[in-house]
């Protein structure tokens, strides 16, 4: 059996990794379009905070690691077409057009920093970083440049506004929504991260939509609304896209141009599969599709693939949205609804917002929790997280409790160990206050 997998990222290698496992022996070939594969997007990030030494070391895996598990990696090999009729998929390799047959095909091409509402956003000088070659240019770009301007205030906005004020860039950020990281938090959640980001110099339009962008000459100048801006460099941080044009037309797609699976990771066609940043998801137990391009999706829509090649066999269970990250002082993480979506579900929604002390230390860090529950039978739908100290992976706990219909009550009743240094006498993620006996603390 021949199983050809487009795109070696999180998504590809993934499914690579979990085929070799269960089809000692299948033929696995990875097709790639860029030299290198296993990058990490945010490696610039990884960079910019000293943890890594250069770019060169920003990769989860390697050509050789996944040849040593007998799965062959054709790099520099860009798909231009698929016949998912006749089972063939013509690659550019070096400028030479070659063609493969498969009896399995995974797709999973993933996504790019692209806007087509920005007029001049394709342009050289307007930096991306997803891809090794664009981080090093960015590198050397921004390291030129005295003032930068961001483009979305979402996860890659803020962390890269956050990380260039403290090398003394001047930072603009321009956000359409009234304010930062909306996906994730609601608005008054995130008001301490926001009010940091001001005081510590950052230029934050917000409300503002950006239309475009002459990076040909220097100064850059960006246009929102009314106003301008000009800087020595611009990045783009707006949503990713995929591109898919090598389709054919026998592979269903989403209004938004993402490829519609079923829960087995199945398009509509026989034997072929979409994973990761090009497909849309579940989110939570809904039916319902979104679009939530995350790496643990990217890695376990992968899994799931490959489980389902021969027979369906295992469902994705669907995505949270789960995230965490460390910016301007604040550890910030998130999963599932946000009372703001909520508003567009048919549930009848409650949150509850309390703020609770970490340890039982004196001058101990608090860490406010928002919970997001279905008002009747307080089955906990969402959380959001802020705390100078790192709670971050207690939102992996929230994310499961979410996964496994856990109810307010339960949690409340959750084992957890006890360690004065570590924990409060209730810990963070149990003192969930009864709605019907808190006090005044709910603000809602
Ligand atoms: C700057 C940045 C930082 C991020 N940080 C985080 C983070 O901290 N946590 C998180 O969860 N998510 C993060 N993300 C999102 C994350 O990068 C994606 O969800 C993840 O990379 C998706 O993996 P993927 O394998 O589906 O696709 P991708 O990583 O996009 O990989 C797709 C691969 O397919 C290849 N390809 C595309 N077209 C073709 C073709 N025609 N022929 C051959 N090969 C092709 C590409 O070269 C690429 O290697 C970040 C995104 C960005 C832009």
């Amino acid at each position: 059996m021949i199983v050809v997998i487009i795109g070696a990222s999180f998504a590809g290698v993934a499914a690579a990794l979990e085929v070799r496992k269960k089809q000692s022996n299948a033929e696995i070939i990875l097709l790639e379009k860029q030299p290198t594969l296993g990058y990490i997007p945010n490696g610039l990030h990884l960079y910019w905070e000293n943890k890594i030494a250069n770019l060169g070391a920003a990769y989860f895996i390697t050509k050789e690691q996944l040849e040593k598990q007998n799965i062959q990696c054709y790099l520099e090999a860009a798909v231009e077409k698929i016949d998912s009729i006749h089972r063939t998929i013509n690659y550019l390799q070096h400028g030479k057009e070659e063609t493969i047959s498969y009896d399995k095909l995974i797709i999973a091409t993933g996504s790019s920093q692209l806007s087509q509402k920005i007029s001049g956003s394709d342009g050289e000088n307007v930096l991306k970083y997803k891809r090794h070659h664009e981080a090093e240019d960015a590198l050397s770009k921004i390291d030129a440049s005295k003032s930068v301007t961001i483009i979305g205030g979402g996860q890659v906005g803020v962390e890269a506004a956050d990380l260039l004020s403290k090398q003394q860039k001047h930072v603009t950020l321009i956000e359409n929504m009234d304010y930062v990281l909306f996906k994730y938090f609601d608005k008054e959640m995130i008001q301490p991260l926001q009010q940091k980001m001001l005081e510590q110099g950052i230029d934050l339009r917000l409300n503002q939509t950006a239309s475009s962008i002459e990076a040909e000459d220097q100064p850059v100048t960006i246009r929102f609304g009314n106003e301008m801006v000009k800087s020595d460099a611009v990045i783009l941080g707006v949503n990713v896209r995929p591109d898919l044009h090598f389709l054919d037309e026998h592979i269903r797609l989403h209004m938004d141009q993402t490829i519609a699976v079923d829960r087995y990771m199945r398009t509509s066609v026989e034997d072929v599969f979409a994973v990761g940043d090009c497909i849309q998801l579940t989110f939570g137990e809904d039916d319902e599709t979104v679009y939530i391009p995350l790496v643990n999706n990217a890695v376990r829509t992968g899994i799931v693939a490959a489980a389902n090649l021969i027979q369906p066999k295992m469902v994705f269970k669907g995505s949270l949205r789960t995230i965490g990250t460390f910016i301007f002082g604040y550890y910030i993480a998130s999963t599932g609804i946000t009372e703001a979506e909520s508003l567009f579900t048919n549930q009848k929604v409650e949150t509850y917002r309390q703020e609770v002390l970490l340890t039982s230390l004196p001058n101990s860090a608090t860490v406010t929790i928002k919970w997001v529950y279905d008002a009747t039978s307080h089955t906990l739908l969402g959380a959001q997280m802020i705390s100078t100290s790192d709670i971050l992976e207690k939102i992996n706990t929230l994310a499961l409790a979410i996964q496994t219909k856990q109810t307010l009550e339960d949690l409340q009743q959750k084992d957890y160990f006890f360690h004065p240094s570590f924990t409060q006498m209730i810990s963070a993620t149990n003192f969930v206050s009864w709605p019907e006996v808190r006090d005044d603390g709910n603000e809602n």
